[in-house]
């Protein structure tokens, strides 16, 4: 028989940014929350580059943002033509403003306000759901309520069956971190840069530090025909 690990009101399985506001949210309102998180510490991550509807959630839950670049709109471009999208032209412009955040910060950030709010962390990989349990690799997580949120490595839509793909976005992407980029330069700084080429994307993410983020993304048959510089470079 497993050992018991830990027992909880709420066990939330995965301490990404969405896992920890939730963290967050629930033990603000008082519920006793335990997050089930493979990593001790959080780790590079792709989704760098935040939208704007998500601050109302940040601020409930009282995440600093000071530090990380601050991004205004988002830049389009396929070499012949250039559009800019600015936030402060959306139909509803709430909040005007995003950031460009390298994840490991961002997702600690996260992370301290749930623990700061009276949320539980442990460290353990969940192995399978079968609430009222979680279990890990660690032991049995005994709650009343058990959430997936292990982003795309999560587990209950593909024991229920239920996982769906769409085709569009059935993608392969490709990320490295660079330093002094010279692309074109965005009509203003921080914006994300979103690049076209036949058969896929890059996208440039500045952040404070003076780094960019570049991506591809391509479908799984296309790739990127030659070398990955060279394609950017073509940008
Ligand atoms: C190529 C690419 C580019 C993207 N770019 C952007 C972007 O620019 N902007 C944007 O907003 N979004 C972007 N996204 C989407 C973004 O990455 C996700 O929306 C976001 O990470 C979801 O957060 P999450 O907390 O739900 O999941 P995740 O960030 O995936 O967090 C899941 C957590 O669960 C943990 N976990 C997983 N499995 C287990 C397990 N078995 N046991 C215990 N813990 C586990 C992981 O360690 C992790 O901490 C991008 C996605 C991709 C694939």
């Amino acid at each position: 028989m497993t050992a018991a690990l830990a027992e909880a009101d709420i066990a939330i399985c995965g301490g990404g940014p969405s896992g920890s506001a939730l963290a967050a949210l629930l033990a603000k309102a008082g519920r006793d929350v335990l997050v089930i998180e493979r990593n001790a510490e959080p780790v590079f991550s792709v989704g760098e580059s935040l939208l704007p509807f998500g601050n109302r959630v940040l601020e409930a839950i009282g995440v600093r943002m000071d530090g990380f670049q601050r991004k205004e709109g988002a830049v389009f471009t396929d070499g012949d033509r250039t559009t800019r999208v600015a936030f402060a032209e959306a139909a509803r412009p709430t909040w005007t403003f995003a950031h460009q955040v390298p994840r490991a910060d961002f997702d600690g950030r996260v992370r301290r306000a749930a623990i700061g709010a009276g949320a539980r962390f442990v460290t353990a990989t969940v192995e399978a759901l079968a609430p009222p349990c979680a279990v890990t690799d660690r032991g049995i997580v005994r709650a009343n309520r058990v959430i997936d949120a292990m982003g795309r490595e999560g587990r209950l839509s593909k024991q229920l069956g239920q996982r769906r793909y769409h085709p569009q976005l059935r993608n392969a992407a490709r990320t490295l971190w660079y330093r002094d980029v010279r692309s074109f330069p965005p009509e203003v700084p921080g914006d994300i840069v979103i690049s076209c080429f036949e058969g896929g994307w890059f996208w440039l993410i500045p952040f404070a530090d003076g780094v960019t983020s570049v991506g591809s993304v391509t479908t799984k048959e296309s790739g990127i025909r030659g070398d990955w510089d060279a394609a950017l470079a073509r940008c």
